[in-house]
Order: structure tokens, then C-alpha cells, then sequence
């Protein structure tokens, strides 16, 4: 057997540099090249010569089709497939792609969500050509990955103010790297390393639960007799299907140029995890839109469903996804690295104090940026980061940080080493500081991680944020230091000023516990409990200044999003809501009802065969089933009265928060009864497969 080589195929189904430099004539490489490092517009003539390499490396793959891949509001992915067929005179074809098919879509675009931006009957959208990030090969598909706006020009994507606010970034790092002499410099990226968490279960019965087909998690459930209480699977090996999926998995995602590197099994059963070597933010996005599909074809292949939902089963950990980031020159080296000496970084310290005014000013933002109807099941749950925004830093950069704003002299942390005593095992310097699991933004040692994102969730908006936040810190710094006369002495004022005035933001304690949440309010922090909670600050005054300061979205497209997220939250929590009367009606109930009809029946033809038995405990259990059935038929009906209530409702504004404030909790009441009822009756007369089964049948 031969051994198949992962160089072999890594990436060879991607139009890439390496395919780029063998097929491209070697000017229009360089200029291609040219755009895509220094954001320059492309000329026409070498979109052409691009577009037929292109093709020509398609077709070779296996192509048939190509597409325009788009990242629309709806947070996931949209292509619509043109083939190459190009009729001839003669009644024969060509196959062919131009230039102009390369830089330019017009897909109908009226139902994307556009939140007003745009009338339906002003149907027409544009997708523009993104060559940052490469062409590749998937489903005999060349997909093309592309920015999507209105005929009017309005942004209706999540890429386009991504690239904006990277270039934002890039314009005021330099400026900062500059002031400390390096001139060198000519381009700083933000970098992210997504770490995706994701379920996975048996096909078989994954088909048979319309609460997991139709919303993507369960909406019934009891407990299992065993759920993650003895942390048996966190890190556990891996069952063989399982492995062979990851297997599986990561070479596809191989082939696509995705650096998958990661894999092990998660906290709760049945959850795993993923991570990619980190790369350019764009590139990281588009890599995770892709990842995230591929997880659910490769697992349709095995007979199993990849989950993706933020909480697929009550009372077990749900999925997050955190993102890690940084930033980078073109040469690797990372603002972010402390150093061994992080007291005399002071470029280090620079940047350090920037991204805590930037995320102090816009703890709302980055609360925005994660709203989602499933990650408000996450957020405050004890299990995933509080829904108040606090940053991590560590007793060392705390110590540093304190010291300096207190006019001290900074003395950090000494190294010490780990010494394990026993001889042959190697001892190591210790890291100064232990890491903190609850913290929504965590500095873990070159990179900050955050962690608040929900794992079905694009990284865009998020990462958007960041840049943009951390952009404007660092124009203020730079504008304040660029013609100082003793930058040293401002530099150290403003590194003292900013920590001072923004510590607030800092908490390097338990951030699950309630203290916190008292000691936050005490702060001034926000604590937005809710995604209806939340949404509405997107569209404060001072964060469309920001945004429009600052070139990345206009004040209609700001609240055009507001009401785009509105919108989902409402859908979304409809469907849930219909799905769960229809399968309390028309599964649970009916199931419930014959088991407790078959029960007196033979409760009662036992008592006239048997006379001298007592048989109280057991009729007992048919007047329980008689309650709960009766309880269950009125939770029902009330949910179905207020869901009908709130379509009545004119402002979908007021129809989310009626979802979340009325309906949220009549669903639990349902599901609290149907839960009592799946403890009484029998496993083969319960009508859906049970967690039990759902999460150890893998
Ligand atoms: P953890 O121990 O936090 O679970 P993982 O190894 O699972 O760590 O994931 C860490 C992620 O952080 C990886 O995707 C990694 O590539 C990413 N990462 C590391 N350095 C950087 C960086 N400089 N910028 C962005 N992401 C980074
Ligand atoms: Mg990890």
C-alpha cells in the first residue's frame, strides 16, 4: 500500500501562489501580486489573463462550474453556480471566464437580508472580486471569493467591513511601529486563529428529532443518568468513528489550504473541538465559513451530524468559538510578544494599553458583535464567559501595568523553572503567569483570545470590531506622540494615562462567579444579559461616529444591521417556538396519552383477576401521567396563544422582546413537563430518541 503524503495534496484545491506563479505570466503575477500587499486596484487586462488561468487550473480539478462565494447577513455562506459553457455559432460550446465574469457578479440579491437597505424590487446586488483571498476548488465548483453590496453601494456582506477596517489597522499600526524606528515596516496585518467547538452524533437519530433538523438543538430533553460530571471526556481518546472523521476531515480541509492543526474531544460527550494554525484575519474567516461547512458534509459521509448550534443539549456544555488574535508585520514578527522582557517593551506596552482603552470604550460592540439567540443560552451560563465584557492580563503584565501607573519602577516577574523531581523528566522555565479559563478576553502569552463567540457564528463582525476599536486607539496614540519632542517621557505618560483611566476594564479573577457580577456594576461595566438586550447599543451615537469616522459602515448601514439582527432573533426563536408545539402535539402527547391508556387497562384487568393485591402505587403513576398530560396540553396552548399574540405586533424590536421576555420562558414551562413525562414512560414508547442515546451512541 502506498502511503499517500499530506505535501502531496495540501492545498491542491486552491488557486494559490504556487499555481499562481507556475500559470501567470510573470508581469501579471507581480501585479496581481502588488494588489493583493498593497490594496492597489486591478487592472482589467490582468483580470483577464487571471481569470483564464484560472479557469484553465479549474477545469484541470475537475470544474465544471464557477461561483461568486459570498458572506451575506445571514451569517453563513451563498454561491449561485454559472457552468463555463459558452455557446458557439455553430450549435457547439466553449468553455470560457473572463475577466469581467472573474471581478464582477450580479447576483439577485432581494432576498438577502438587507434590513430596509434595500426594496425588493431593487433587486439588484454586486459581488466584487476579492483576489486577498484565494480562489479554490469545491464541489466541481471554482468558487471565488467575493464582497457583496447593493446597486446603491450600500455594504449587505460581513467581508467588506472586514477589509476595511484591516486596512484601517494596517494605515494606524504603521504610524505607531514608525514612531519606535521601525521603518522598515511596510505592512501590518491583524492575525486570528479561530477555535471551533462542534457536536457530533449519530445521522440515524440526528433524523429522527425535528427539534434538532429545524433549529439545530434540542428544545426536549431529560438528563441522561450520566452527563459530563466526571470529565472522562475532556481530552479522552478518540472513539474510532470519531477519529475517523477527524481523519477525514482534516484532509479535506487540507486540500483547501486550511492549516488544520488541533483536534481533541471537549467537556461535554460528543463534543469536540478544532483548531487551525492561525492566519490572516480575512483569510481566517473565509477558512472558518469553510471549515464549518465542511464539518457537516464530511460527517453526512460517516453517517453522523456535526453540530454546530451554541447549546444542542440543556444541562451540558455548549460550543463556543474563541478567537485568537494578534497582530503582525509582514515579516511574522508579532506586536503582541512580549518578549522576555515585557517592562522594557515599551512598544509592547504601547499596543497593550491600546487594545485596553479599545475594548473598555466598546464593551458594547464586542458584546453586539457575539448577540445571537444561541449564544444567549452561552454567555452567563457558567460554563462560558460572563455576558460582561472584562479582560484578562495576568499577575506579570498587571504587576507591570500597576506599577507604571503608579509612578513605580516596573519590576515584573522573575523566571522560575518547573522542576518535576524526578530525574529523567526535563525541567522547564515556568510561564509567569497560570491562564484563566473564564475570561471573556483573555491575554494567553503572544495573543489575545476571545472567547464570547458562539461556534455556529461568523468571525467577522467580531473581528471587524476588534480592528476597527484597536484602529482608533492606536490614531489617538499616534497622533498625540508623532511630533513630541521627548517621545520616550509621552510615551510613558500616556502608557500611565490610558492604564489609569481604563483599568476598569481589567479583572484577572473567577469571572463565572456572582461577586463578579456585583464588583462590575460597582465599576461601571455593562452587563448586556441578552441579545435583545444588546443589540440596541449597536446603533448609539458614539459607535456610528466610530464607524463612520472611520470609513467602515454608514449610519444607514449601522442601523440597517440593528434591524437585520432583530429580524434573525425573532425568526429564529418562531421556528423554535412552532417546532416545539408541533412535536409536544403531535409526538409527545399522542405517546403519552396510549402508554397511559394501555397502563389503566392493564391496571385494571389485573385488579379483576387479582382482587387481594394492592395496586395504589401504580395507579398513583397513571394519575401522575393523567397531571403532567393534562399540565402539558395547557403549557401548549398557552405558548401557541402568545406565539400567535406576537405577530400582531408591528416593530419586530418589540416581536424579539416579546419572544424573549414571554415566549423564552412559556418554552421552558413546556419543556419542564415533557421532561417530567420522558422519567415515566417507557423507553420504547418514548417517541424520540433520548439524550442518552443522542450523546454515547457515537
Ligand atoms: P488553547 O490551548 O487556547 O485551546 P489551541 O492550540 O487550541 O489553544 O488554539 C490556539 C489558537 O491560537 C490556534 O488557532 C493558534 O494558531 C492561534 N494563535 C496562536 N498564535 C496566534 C497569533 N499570533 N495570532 C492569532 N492567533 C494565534
Ligand atoms: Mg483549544
Amino acid at each position: 500500500m502506498s502511503i499517500e503524503k499530506i505535501s502531496d495534496y495540501f492545498g491542491s484545491q486552491v488557486f494559490g501562489d504556487e499555481a499562481m506563479r507556475e500559470r501567470l505570466p510573470k508581469d501579471v503575477y507581480f501585479a496581481l501580486k502588488q494588489t493583493i500587499r498593497d490594496g492597489k486596484d486591478l487592472d482589467l487586462n490582468i483580470a483577464n489573463a487571471v481569470a483564464h488561468a484560472m479557469k484553465q487550473w479549474a477545469l484541470e480539478k475537475g470544474a465544471t462550474h464557477y461561483t461568486h462565494w459570498f458572506q451575506p447577513m445571514t451569517g453563513i455562506t451563498a454561491e449561485k453556480h454559472d457552468s463555463f459553457i459558452t455557446p458557439t455559432k455553430d450549435g457547439k460550446m466553449i468553455l470560457s471566464f473572463s475577466g469581467k465574469e472573474l471581478v464582477k457578479g450580479e447576483p439577485d440579491a432581494s432576498s438577502f437580508p438587507s434590513g430596509g437597505l434595500r426594496a425588493t424590487f431593487e433587486a439588484r446586488g454586486y459581488t466584487a472580486w476579492d483576489p486577498t483571498s484565494y480562489a479554490f476548488v469545491k464541489d466541481e465548483t471554482l468558487c471565488i471569493p467575493t464582497a457583496f453590496c447593493s446597486y446603491s453601494g450600500a455594504v449587505l456582506d460581513k467581508k467588506t467591513p472586514l477589509l476595511r477596517s484591516m486596512e484601517l489597522l494596517r494605515k494606524q499600526a504603521l504610524r505607531i511601529v514608525k514612531l519606535f524606528g521601525h521603518d522598515e515596516t511596510v505592512n501590518i496585518i491583524p492575525t486570528v486563529g479561530p477555535e471551533q467547538e462542534y457536536f457530533l452524533i449519530d445521522k440515524c437519530l440526528f433524523e429522527k428529532r425535528k427539534d434538532l433538523k429545524y433549529t439545530g438543538r434540542t428544545l426536549i430533553g431529560a438528563r441522561p443518568p450520566k452527563g459530563q460530571e466526571l470529565d472522562d471526556h475532556y481530552f479522552g481518546n478518540l472513539r474510532l468513528r470519531v477519529s475517523s472523521y477527524m481523519q477525514d476531515l482534516d484532509k479535506e480541509l487540507w486540500k483547501l489550504g486550511i492549516y488544520a492543526k488541533t483536534r481533541h474531544n471537549e467537556v461535554s460527550p460528543a463534543q469536540h473541538e478544532l483548531a487551525p494554525v492561525f492566519t490572516t484575519t480575512n483569510i481566517a474567516c473565509d477558512h472558518n465559513q469553510i471549515t464549518m461547512e465542511i464539518m457537516k458534509k464530511v460527517a453526512d459521509k460517516h453517517g453522523l451530524a456535526c453540530l454546530l448550534h451554541e447549546k444542542p443539549f440543556a444541562g451540558l456544555n455548549g460550543s463556543g468559538k474563541h478567537n485568537n488574535f494578534s497582530l503582525s508585520t509582514e515579516k511574522g514578527i508579532n506586536l503582541l510578544e512580549p518578549g522576555d522582557n515585557p517592562k522594557d517593551n515599551a512598544q509592547f506596552l504601547l499596543f497593550l494599553v491600546a487594545i485596553i482603552k479599545a475594548v473598555d470604550e466598546y464593551q458594547d460592540l464586542l458584546r453586539v458583535s457575539v448577540a445571537s439567540c444561541g449564544n444567549d443560552h452561552r454567555l452567563g451560563a457558567n460554563e462560558a464567559p460572563p455576558a460582561i465584557v472584562s479582560m484578562f492580563l495576568g499577575d506579570e503584565l498587571t504587576s507591570i501595568l500597576e506599577d507604571i501607573s503608579e509612578g513605580r519602577i516596573a519590576v515584573g516577574v522573575e523566571k522560575t523553572s518547573m522542576v518535576l523531581g524526578v530525574h529523567v523528566l526535563p525541567d522547564f522555565p515556568k510561564d509567569t503567569t497560570d491562564r484563566n479559563r473564564t475570561s471573556p478576553l483573555a491575554f494567553t502569552g503572544n495573543k489575545f483570545e476571545f472567547r464570547m463567540l458562539g461556534s455556529s457564528m461568523s468571525v467577522s463582525d467580531t473581528n471587524t470590531i476588534i480592528n476597527t476599536i484597536i484602529a482608533k486607539s492606536l490614531k489617538e496614540f499616534a497622533d498625540e506622540l508623532e511630533d513630541v519632542e521627548d517621545f520616550d517621557l509621552s510615551m510613558r505618560d500616556l502608557v500611565k494615562r490610558t492604564y489609569k483611566k481604563h483599568k476598569r476594564i481589567v479583572f484577572n479573577g473567577n469571572n463565572y462567579c456572582d461577586q463578579w457580577v456585583q464588583e462590575a456594576k460597582k465599576r461601571g461595566l455593562l452587563n448586556l444579559k441578552s441579545t435583545v438586550d444588546a443589540i440596541p447599543v449597536f446603533a448609539n451615537e458614539k459607535n456610528i461616529k466610530l464607524f463612520e469616522d472611520y470609513g467602515i459602515l454608514s449610519r444607514e448601514e449601522v442601523v440597517s444591521r440593528c434591524d437585520i439582527l432583530f429580524e434573525q432573533y425573532e425568526k429564529i426563536m418562531n421556528i423554535e417556538a412552532l417546532t416545539l408545539i408541533d412535536m409536544i402535539r403531535k409526538q409527545i402527547l399522542p405517546s403519552c396519552q396510549e402508554y397511559m391508556g394501555e397502563l389503566a387497562t392493564s391496571l385494571n384487568q389485573t385488579k379483576s383477576l387479582i382482587d387481594d393485591i394492592n395496586i395504589t402505587s401504580s395507579l398513583k403513576t397513571v394519575k401522575s401521567l393523567a397531571i403532567l398530560i393534562e399540565k402539558l396540553n395547557i403549557n401548549v396552548k398557552e405558548l401557541e396563544i402568545s406565539v400567535e399574540s406576537i405577530k400582531r405586533k408591528k416593530e419586530s424590536e418589540k416581536r424579539a422582546r416579546a419572544f424573549y421576555e414571554v415566549i423564552y420562558p412559556q418554552m421552558a414551562k413546556v419543556r419542564e413537563v415533557s421532561d417530567e413525562l420522558e422519567l415515566i414512560i417507557p423507553s420504547n414508547k418514548w417517541p424520540i430518541p433520548v439524550y442518552g442515546e443522542l450523546l454515547y451512541s457515537v
